[in-house]
């Protein structure tokens, strides 16, 4: 008998006030009633379109079901069967403009929590977790993985799986992309990515850190070495400014210099001496997951004020709404419709303000957002002394520019076909590296799908 309940069963998170100054996970998780109870909210329709709404395709009546019976590895093995890092995803998906969007009991009421349940299950099966993935008879076929984001592990758990000998090449010190470099520790623990990294070295997958392909060595030089196949999965890192005056001035970051010098280089412990700027009042520009993370950052460094200044309302920010919900709880200050024109410099050529100025909503644009327009005269000055450029990034351009014969697309993206094949023979790519700045779970799909094609090519 289903739970006719409307609201979801709420997760339980550390109070706004308290998290606002710590690190650690917000959103604790469900607990085994939570999760059974909520489980029972789901009808199990006949025509699911909860699956159509998730870009890998879950079977998601088919795990919830098993969540009923209590079979919760049987839960996971569901799961397994489309995703490979489901702890990661239940956590950092957004479900509300996916899976959950589609949910029959969203139409009255809240969706089914699909995502809670996903993390749900994924934590409770990481918990005692045993390394019995079955791998087949090794092909003794090398493939090479450029970068080590969600495509990246996900394109090399699946040529693993499958017996190829494959080695993860990444720029930074550490692997799990944007993963461990950008989303804060207090939204996905790093604990968890390094459980899914270890989990791909116990399938025999070698990883390479401090390697930049396109420098240390090129595409064209790793099929010297024996590689057979190369996936480029070099995400999307490259930020973008506004080319406004003043951003050149001390104080002014890129929103993944911030985040960096935060999560992967833990500037925010006292063992580590990293320096990062503890600024009193911040405004973070953009409305995104990654301006969602700067700001919350900000405050967790002891910023007193910190503003989102962006040009749009709030039914258009791009960001997942349960980060929108905690940085407000949590004391961010929204400026909406407000656009910065200039940032301001003190004689130590450090930011003392950032001149903005009001916008309203004109006609919709190519994205089928409208478009903010500036409104005349409403200049005014925020008073700020750091700024954080939070407005997207692009992908870095070296590759392209070592890799003969490699297409890219006007936005810097890699071109490529349904199956993840670039313009080169034997070289796929996936992920932001192709799309730009997008989703985890689609970075993992173009992943799968391009494993799935370099096995087929090298099997012929
Ligand atoms: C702060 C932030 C928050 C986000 N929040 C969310 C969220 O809540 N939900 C969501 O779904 N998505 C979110 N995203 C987007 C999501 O993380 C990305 O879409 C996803 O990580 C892309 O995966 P990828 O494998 O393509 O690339 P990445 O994760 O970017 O990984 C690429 C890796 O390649 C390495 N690399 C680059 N060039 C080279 C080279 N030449 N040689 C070797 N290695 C190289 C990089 O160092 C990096 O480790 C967020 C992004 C950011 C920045």
């Amino acid at each position: 008998m289903a739970n006719m309940s409307l609201k979801k069963n709420e997760m339980p998170v550390q109070a706004p006030d308290v998290r606002n100054k710590n690190f650690e996970e917000v959103a604790l998780g469900y607990t085994k009633e939570t999760a059974l109870d909520e489980a029972s909210r789901c009808l199990n329709c006949k025509k699911p379109m909860c699956i159509e709404g998730c870009p890998v395709g879950i079977n998601i009546p088919g795990f919830i079901e098993k969540i009923r019976q209590e079979d919760f590895e049987g839960a996971y093995d569901v799961i397994s069967i489309s995703s490979s890092l489901p702890a990661v995803c239940g956590r950092v998906c957004p479900q509300e403009k996916q899976c959950e969007s589609r949910c029959v009991r969203g139409v009255k009421g809240d969706p089914v929590g699909i995502g809670r349940l996903e993390r749900f299950v994924a934590d409770l099966h990481n918990a005692g977790k045993s390394a019995n993935t079955s791998v087949k008879e090794p092909t003794g076929k090398k493939v090479a993985i450029v970068g080590s984001g969600p495509s990246g592990l996900t394109c090399a758990g699946d040529l693993a799986k499958k017996g190829y000998r494959v080695t993860v090449f990444e720029a930074l010190h550490t692997a799990g992309g944007v993963l461990v470099y950008g989303i804060p520790e207090f939204r996905l623990p790093k604990a968890i990515v390094k459980g899914e990294i270890e989990g791909l070295k116990s399938l025999g997958v070698k990883f390479e850190t401090n390697v930049v392909i396109g420098k240390s060595i090129t595409v064209d030089e790793l099929f010297d070495k024996g590689f057979e196949a190369v996936f480029i999965g070099s995400g999307a890192g490259l930020p973008r400014f506004m080319n406004i005056p003043g951003e050149n001035l001390k104080g002014v970051y890129s929103a993944n210099e911030f985040l960096t010098r935060i999560n992967l280089m833990k500037a925010y412990r006292e063992v580590n001496d990293t320096p990062v700027m503890r600024a009193k009042k911040v405004a973070v520009v953009g409305g995104g997951n990654v301006a969602m993370d700067a700001c919350r950052c900000a405050k967790r460094l002891g910023a007193e004020e910190v503003y989102i200044v962006y040009r749009r309302s709030l039914d258009e920010l791009p960001a997942r709404k349960e980060e929108v919900e905690h940085a407000m709880e949590e004391g961010i200050i929204f400026k909406l419709l407000n656009n910065p024109v200039e940032i301001l410099g003190d004689d130590t050529k450090s930011v003392c303000g950032m001149k903005c100025i009001e916008m309203e909503l004109g006609e919709p644009d190519a994205s089928g957002r409208r478009s903010p327009v500036e409104k005349a005269g409403s200049e005014f000055v925020l008073d700020v002394d750091c700024v954080i450029m939070a407005i997207g990034t692009s992908p870095n351009p070296l590759i392209k520019s070592t890799t003969e014969g490699l297409e890219i697309n006007k936005k810097g993206g890699i071109v490529v076909n349904e199956d993840g094949l670039t313009s080169r023979d034997h070289v796929y790519a996936g992920g932001d590296a192709v799309t730009g700045a997008a989703t985890v779970i689609l970075a993992m799909g173009a992943g799968k799908t391009a494993a799935a094609a370099i096995d087929a090519e090298l099997s012929k």
